[in-house]
């Protein structure tokens, strides 16, 4: 039974992910920032948690886990590499592992480049991609700590996963993305047709999120980028945008 993935919109332009496999029940939040948001989220969705996952160290990410693991109970599992920067780890992973949420398992993919330790979560069964501040929609992570090598290479391995995959990342930047996808690639009719989607979507105060992968390859200039120099290159335009 698949795994079905919610955002729940936290701080200024973060998304907590509520997943929940609908085979058992169990419920999972990514990235809980805002411990009171997420808290009401869960009990909306009928007060079950069954575990807490974590991409990376930032604030953004992780300032609310203790205040959520307190009140559910339940285990944190994040990157066995930052274990020494992130909330106490219940359960410490690397690449290669498997988390379980309920029947369901998530590979535990290492993705470096916002930041040395950042990990991705994937969910085959429902295609649910959990990947924090690697990808975003029409865009990636800023190079706060990795190389663009790193970053490239690990955008790369989200596009061996298939393209009916669900992308759930931690910000909704994906307007400013647009914009800066349309300057470096202005005659792309179908980026101007997913430009203006996402422009009704937050007119109408919906997330544009999660967005499939298939699109992110088809349109993300940073997904689209053929080697490392030209990703760098680009990197480099974003931050001057
Ligand atoms: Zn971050
Ligand atoms: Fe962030």
């Amino acid at each position: 039974m698949p795994v079905q993935a919610r955002p729940v919109p936290i701080l200024s332009d973060n998304y907590a992910w509520l997943l929940t496999d609908s085979g058992t029940g169990a419920v999972a939040i990514v990235d809980p920032a805002d411990a009171a948001a997420c808290i009401t989220a869960i009990e909306h969705a009928g007060g079950r948690l069954d575990l807490i996952l974590l991409t990376h160290h930032h604030a953004d990410h992780v300032a609310g886990t203790d205040a959520v693991r307190e009140r559910f109970g339940c285990p944190v599992v994040g990157a066995a590499a930052d274990a020494h920067r992130l909330p106490a780890l219940d359960r410490a992973v690397r690449s290669g592992d498997e988390v379980a949420l309920g029947a369901a398992k998530a590979q535990v993919l290492d993705t470096p480049g916002h930041t040395v330790g950042h990990i991705s979560f994937y969910f085959p069964d429902g295609g649910v991609l959990i990947c924090g501040d690697t990808l975003f929609s029409l865009g990636c992570g800023r190079l706060l700590e990795g190389t663009a090598a790193q970053m490239f290479g690990s955008l790369h391995a989200f596009a061996a996963l298939p393209p009916e995959t669900l992308v759930c990342c931690g910000h909704e930047y994906t307007a400013a993305n647009a914009r800066f996808a349309l300057a470096v690639d202005p005659d792309n009719a179908a980026l101007r047709q997913r430009a203006a989607e996402i422009k009704a979507e937050r007119e109408a105060g919906r997330p544009t999120l999660p967005a499939r992968l298939g699109s992110e390859l088809a349109l993300n200039p940073f997904m689209r980028a053929p080697d490392v120099a030209a990703f760098a290159d680009l990197r480099a335009r974003k931050d001057r945008f």
